[in-house]
């Protein structure tokens, strides 16, 4: 393993570092010792790790790579949302989100590099997909965020005791995590892993379009992760309109799987629906929307559209919004409305681009 093929530590999971110590032929006991140097104390380099011996750490870094992701950008919205923009190894740049709130940090993270199911809404697919991320730069992108952190103490609203650390991990970035499954829960366990970084199961929440296979294997995996799914549409004709997967898997097929997941891990689907403006924030949508879940144990999340370019829809104004919200609520259906922060500087749901990356 040398140059460009050097294998990310960040994408190595705490327990696969005592095989990789016994292959190297280094004592087991530095398993720990890397363990703690890296997620515990979030070493940014090898020379760092001065619990190692000078040998070991050349041996390190001789076969994994240990930096971060570079941060190109960052920018503070007026509500106090700071967007990262990320470049990879391969010169690839992604984005990142920070979010403060209620005393803790919510992270948003990337999967792939663009999206390639190009919902209308969504600026992540305009461009499509250029590639997937590895488990590493998934991870990474927290590292990067706990750089940032511990150089701006004014980002962090909590007192850190240690290196801080998004308290929360939202999968709701650039890209569709169930069309890059095996990394992107690679990296999940790397960041749940109680040894290592230790966010919470509950703390992470995976958000999918709706890809079905991809919530049926999660719903075989024994994980704990909040589950959210992309409805935004109460029927198969309006759906298809703005999200094109429906024609693959349609809403009768999405909401079977999300009853099966709840009924074999006792977790609750949220459903997302972003109000777009005449199209799907009438009083007939919301009554459809009542009756299609009405039997399903899930939540709502209601998201006024963040406006993007290259699509026409607009916010409903806040009344229609509310409106919407509390006819749900009075039918008795859990739900919630997302304030969606981060706007002026594109950092909102659905703004997270390659495009601005390239520029
Ligand atoms: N691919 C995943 C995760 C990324 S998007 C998914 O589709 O769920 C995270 C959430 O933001 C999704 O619910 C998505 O539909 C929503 N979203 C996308 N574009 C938006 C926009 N312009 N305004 C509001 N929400 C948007």
């Amino acid at each position: 393993m040398t140059g460009k093929n050097k294998q990310s530590a960040w994408g190595v999971l705490p327990e696969e570092w005592k095989p990789i110590c016994r292959e190297l032929g280094v004592p087991a006991y530095r398993a720990d010792q890397i363990t703690v140097a890296l997620h515990r104390n979030l070493a940014m380099s090898w020379q760092e790790v001065t619990t190692l011996s000078k040998d070991l750490r050349q041996t390190l870094s001789e076969n994994f790579t240990l930096e971060p992701l570079k941060i190109v950008r960052t920018h503070t919205s007026a509500d106090r949302v700071e967007k990262l923009l990320l470049e990879c190894d391969d010169g690839e740049r992604i984005e990142t989100v920070l979010i403060p709130s209620k005393g803790r940090v919510t992270q948003c993270i990337s999967t792939q590099a663009g999206c390639a199911f190009r919902c209308a809404f969504c600026a992540s697919g305009m461009n499509g997909l250029n590639r997937s991320l590895e488990a590493g730069e998934i991870v990474a992108q927290v590292i990067s965020a706990c750089q940032l952190m511990r150089e701006k103490p004014e980002l962090v609203p909590f007192k850190a005791i240690g290196a801080p650390r998004p308290g929360n991990i939202v999968v709701m970035g650039m890209g569709e995590p169930f069309d890059n499954y095996d990394q992107v829960i690679r990296a999940l366990r790397i960041l749940n892993d109680q040894r290592g970084i230790n966010i919470g199961a509950r703390h992470i929440t995976i958000s999918t379009c709706g890809v079905v296979p991809g919530i049926k294997r999660l719903g075989e995996e024994g994980l704990q992760f909040e589950l959210s799914v992309s409805l935004h549409a109460p029927n198969d004709e309006l759906r298809s309109q703005i999200m094109p997967v429906n024609k693959k898997w349609p809403i009768r097929e999405l909401l079977d799987v999300c009853n099966a997941y709840t009924a074999k891990t006792g977790r609750i689907v949220t459903y997302e629906y972003t109000l777009v403006r005449d199209f799907n924030d009438q009083p007939q949508h919301v009554a459809a929307l009542i009756q299609l879940l009405r039997r399903c144990h899930c939540k709502v999340n209601l998201i006024p559209l963040s406006p993007v370019a290259g699509y026409s829809g607009r916010q409903p104004d806040e009344r229609r919004c509310l409106e919407f919200l509390d006819a749900l609520h009075k039918a008795r259906v859990n739900v919630t409305m997302r304030k969606s922060r981060g706007k002026d500087v594109n950092a909102a749901c659905g703004q997270l681009r390659v495009a601005e990356a390239g520029g």
